[in-house]
């Protein structure tokens, strides 16, 4: 009985209201902290769609030309808000998700990294303006593209539209955002906060749902500009989709980031950097270190790696993955390799907390002797995982990463600043880290990959985000009397 949910029915957020789906597909909402079910929410239809669409046409007319230092002021109070509902929001954001509680907050700290940033855009957007003959300028504007849209994974339910929300709106667009099912509750927090700060009706909707809202959201004729961040896979149906329908997309896909670690790397600093991206979030960040390449002698480095992770404890500093699917995937690439002949250095699999038996826990795992072409070498496992393969040569590391189809990170591990960007320049990745396990740029900075990490024209966030979800008017203006024509055609 929905009465007994935690959190009762998850419903949509429409013109500013929570409002009922038409749908009648629910499915559960649970904490795989411990696999309770927490809440429901619907799987939106074409016509809740609608709505929310035509909800941001109505907000657009006013919103579009409130100006950008008026539009920011609801993101300065947003601020505010995120910083006072900070232990709320990352509460929520934990039980939904399963990743700790220190790592929920700081995503919500994140947020509000993202959110200043936003409030910094008057100061970035300005056009120019220039005299192009006598007595005549031509000046140039950033305007917003229109009612867009942005679709969100599970793995961080807060940073993530975050990512979206606060640039594509202080630029005077207005949103429909597609939540993870998995993780729809956070975003709902989101939304009562920018409420709260002032935001109009119709601004930001907000609708639930899976593939089949993905796919009216990429069909429908009024959206103009679609973000995504999620899988390869996925972020290849949707990118085709919006294009071929004529819309703007930046999908954001999937990884496999590879660390390199060179013999003269500090021990102790490689060892914690490397083991906290690997089980950082349960390996479920798609900045993870999932493939660690050992240039040479490195075995001191790696007894170390197994002496901290050892140290990662699932329930008390490790959380759960998302779902018992992820949890069996996750081990069943841990099995393959164990009998493709790699040395398992150490085990997560089989996992039971106590007190939590209705979790999904995977314990942080070590993979070693692993060859380039296993499937743990090969692929997102998006687990507490990594695979060590073993080369000779910086060379022969970095053509294993380089023959990755991915590009979200790459880093390296060195104190030798002629081999970091040696790294630097060869790895075939959108973000580098030299001895930085998770190299996400801080705003301003903007967060990108490479290859089949992102599909379409620049980054989605910092100051790269500015084309993507504006459009450049260019005006020609001539107020003299002077009745020449003194043009170039
Ligand atoms: P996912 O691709 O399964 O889902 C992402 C979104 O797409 C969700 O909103 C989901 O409802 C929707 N969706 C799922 N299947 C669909 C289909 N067939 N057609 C249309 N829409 C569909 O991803 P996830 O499991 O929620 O998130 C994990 C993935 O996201 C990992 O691959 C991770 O690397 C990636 N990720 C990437 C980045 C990045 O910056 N590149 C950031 C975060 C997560």
């Amino acid at each position: 009985m929905s009465t007994e949910l935690k959190y009762g029915k998850t419903k949509n957020f429409i013109n500013g209201q929570l409002v009922n789906s038409t749908s009648n597909r629910w499915i559960d909402i649970y904490s795989p902290l411990n696999g309770e079910v927490i809440s429901e929410v619907a799987m939106s239809s074409n016509e809740d769609l609608n709505k929310a669409v035509n909800s941001a046409k109505k907000a657009f007319k006013t919103w579009s030309i409130t100006p950008i230092k008026d539009r920011v002021q609801v993101f300065f109070k947003f601020k505010n808000l995120l910083e006072k509902n900070m232990q709320e929001l990352a509460e929520l954001v934990q039980e939904e998700n399963g990743k700790t509680f220190g790592e929920a907050k700081a995503e919500v700290e994140k947020s509000v990294e993202l959110t200043e940033f936003a409030v910094s855009l008057p100061q970035l957007v300005q056009g120019e303006l220039l005299e192009v003959s006598k007595g005549v300028e031509c000046r140039t504007e950033r305007v917003p593209v229109g009612i867009v849209a942005s679709i969100v994974p599970f793995n961080f339910p807060s940073m993530v539209p975050n990512w979206t929300i606060p640039n594509a709106i202080a630029l005077g667009n207005c949103m429909i955002l597609k939540t993870s099912e998995a993780v729809p509750l956070s975003a709902m927090k989101i939304a009562e906060l920018l409420k709260e700060a002032g935001l109009p009706d119709g601004v930001l909707n907000i609708i639930h749902g899976d593939k089949e809202i993905v796919e009216a959201i990429c069909d429908h004729p009024e959206i103009k500009a679609i973000s995504f961040v999620g899988s390869t896979k996925v972020a290849k149906i949707v990118y085709q989709r919006a294009t071929s329908n004529l819309k703007n997309c930046l999908a954001l896909g999937g990884a496999k980031n590879h660390l390199l670690v060179l013999p003269d790397a500090n021990p102790e600093m490689t060892a914690a950097n490397v083991t906290a991206s690997m089980a950082g979030c349960a390996g479920q960040r798609c900045m993870a270190a999932s493939a660690m390449i050992a240039v040479g002698e490195t075995d001191h480095i790696i007894s170390k790696m197994v002496d901290e992770a050892k140290k990662i404890i699932p329930g008390e500093n490790l959380g759960s993955v998302i779902s018992k699917v992820s949890k069996d995937r996750i081990e069943s690439y841990i099995t393959q390799a164990e009998k493709d002949g790699a040395k398992i250095l150490l085990d997560g699999r089989n996992t039971i907390v106590k007190g939590k038996e209705g979790g999904f826990y995977v314990g942080p795992t070590i993979i070693d002797f692993v060859k380039p072409n296993m499937s743990v070498a090969t692929e997102e496992i998006f687990g507490p995982v990594i695979s060590i393969m073993r080369t000779n040569n910086i060379d022969e590391a970095l053509a294993i990463e380089n023959a990755n189809p991915y590009g979200n990170a790459a880093a390296v591990f060195t104190q030798s600043g002629g081999a970091a960007r040696y790294v630097a320049d060869h790895a075939s990745a959108g973000m580098i880290g030299v001895n930085i396990g998770v190299p996400v740029p801080r705003e301003p900075f903007s967060f990108g990959g490479w290859n089949d990490s992102s599909f379409g024209v620049g980054d989605i966030t910092g100051k790269s985000s500015i084309e993507f979800w504006t459009k450049l008017k260019k005006t020609t203006i001539k107020w003299n009397s002077e009745a020449s024509i003194n043009w170039m055609s």
